[in-house]
């Protein structure tokens, strides 16, 4: 496809409060990177808005000119799925406003922020949405595919908070989505995905989260098995205000880690409690980390929740080379416990890990057909994560990952979270992720967006219903 005319860009620059920016301008180089730098994509045009009026503008502009559209939320999609060669990105990131409403205990979220903005704005009020583990990633995408993390086994998944959503569709229509309004598109919303049009503004109902309790416990990689052997037993059974999330992993070098086991391969579990902190209630929670193997290190401390929601962002800054794969788990067997103790053994870089996250407690109360989210009985979403600063290690972590994974995939329930699919995974592992739901979001996307125009996404195929 040639360039886009001049004169067809100096009209999308009239038509836009936000800047537009060509290959020719100062600043596209910045604006094109993302998260994960294994992907190196080049839009003709990225276009940022600032209001439902530039979106609807931009999305003209892709029509008229015929290019791929990709939208840009907080532009930590492992695959990248925010920028398309010679396509349009729509980018989102100057709409990061927040307006917390304490008397009702909503929050307004604009389409293009992260999860620090959200936390920043609700923690002066001492209320949170349960999201993701890591401040900087985008509300925008992670809300469309689910959201699980610190807060999940006790508040739900962050669709299960998810009120509204204004919605700009491929044909410029601009509607708010919920139960009473467009029921069918707010049930497609949370969980299938940026794939029935441009979320500009979500609103989210809160709740009361303050200074959390957070604890880190690591024992030694060849503890791994004694260690999951137990955590599989415990975290189920443990009350709803304890969440913990496993990993292999090597320690980072810094605290609140000692010295003497920086880089060491461990296996560990990052905990978070949202009950009272003063009442003792979370060392009796906490009483059994010592139980499966002695811990190498043990840490636990009150902190402010945002400050959790941080706590990762310095060790994985933007730039790194990433490649990931994820699946839903119901159980971990004593095979899957094997494949977790090669793997951990054998991280192939420092910063590589495995997580499983907990989607149990209260995301379970939740029916399983009253969100696109299909797993409701998984217990865990796990992620592997092959993650290096260095260019030249891509081919390394992404084998690493995808013999893990491989390996692991027989143990669990077939479909992976939407948003931890890898950028070669192909259009089975979307059915897969959705399961019986599949067919229901297609019929909505035949509803809302009948030509596909939102494709770049883990993609849902329009079919009548
Ligand atoms: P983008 O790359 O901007 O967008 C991803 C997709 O969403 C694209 O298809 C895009 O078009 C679409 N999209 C984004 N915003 C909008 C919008 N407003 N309207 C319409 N479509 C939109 N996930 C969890 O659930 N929990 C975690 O704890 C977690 N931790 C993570 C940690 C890291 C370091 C990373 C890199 C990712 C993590 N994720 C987690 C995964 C995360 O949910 C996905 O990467 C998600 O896609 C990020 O959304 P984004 O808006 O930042 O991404």
């Amino acid at each position: 496809m040639g360039e886009i005319s001049q004169t067809a860009l100096d009209n999308l620059r009239e038509s836009l409060r936000g800047p537009v920016l060509a290959p020719a301008d100062p600043g596209y180089d910045e604006a094109r990177s993302i998260y994960n730098a294994m992907i190196d994509r080049r839009p003709a045009v990225i276009a940022r808005c600032v209001d439902v009026a530039d979106v609807r503008a931009v999305l003209g502009f892709a029509q008229e000119t015929g290019r791929d559209l990709a939208v840009r939320g907080g532009g930590h999609s492992g695959p990248g799925l925010c920028l398309v060669d010679d396509g349009i990105t729509l980018d989102l990131s100057p709409m990061r406003g927040v307006r917390i409403d304490p008397s009702t205990r909503t929050a307004q979220v604009g389409g293009g922020c992260q999860l620090g903005d959200l936390d920043h704005a609700a923690h002066a009020f001492g209320l949170a949405v349960p999201a993701g583990i890591m401040s900087t990633t985008g509300v925008g995408g992670l809300t469309l595919g689910g959201g699980h993390g610190h807060l999940t086994r006790r508040y739900g998944l962050t669709v299960d908070s998810l009120l509204s959503a204004d919605v700009v569709l491929a044909d410029g229509t601009f509607v708010t989505a919920s139960q009473d309004n467009h029921p069918d598109l707010y049930w497609a919303l949370r969980g299938g995905g940026g794939n029935f049009g441009v979320v500009t503004s979500f609103a989210f109902r809160l709740h009361p989260v303050d200074t959390v309790g957070l604890a880190v416990t690591v024992w030694p990689v060849n503890r791994t098995r004694e260690v999951l052997q137990w955590y599989r037993d415990f975290l189920p059974a443990a009350p709803e205000e304890l969440s913990g999330f496993f990993a292999v992993l090597a320690v980072p070098p810094g605290p609140p880690f000692p010295e003497e086991i920086h880089g060491q391969k461990m296996c560990g579990v990052v905990w978070c409690y949202t009950g009272d902190l003063e009442d003792g209630s979370m060392e009796k929670a906490l009483a059994a980390v010592g139980t499966p193997a002695p811990p190498a290190f043990h840490f636990a401390t009150p902190m402010p929740y945002p400050a959790v929601q941080a706590m990762f962002d310095a060790l994985i800054p933007k730039g790194l080379q990433w490649y990931w794969r994820g699946d839903f788990f119901d159980g971990i067997p004593d095979e899957a416990v094997a494949v977790h103790e090669k793997y951990g053994q054998n991280l192939p870089t420092d910063l590589s890990t495995m997580h499983l996250y907990p989607v149990d407690g209260a995301a379970h109360q939740v029916g399983a057909d009253e969100t696109a989210w299909a797993y409701r009985d998984a217990v865990w979403s796990g992620v592997i994560g092959g993650i290096d600063p260095d260019p030249a290690n891509a081919d390394l972590i992404r084998q690493w990952c995808v013999d893990y994974w491989t390996d692991l995939h027989p143990h669990s329930m077939g479909g992976s979270y939407v948003n931890f699919i890898g950028d070669d995974e192909g259009p089975a592992r979307v059915r897969a992720t959705y399961r019986g739901h599949y067919d229901r979001l297609a019929a909505v996307k035949h509803t809302y967006d009948p030509e596909n125009f939102f494709h770049a996404n883990q993609n849902i195929q329009p079919a009548a219903g």
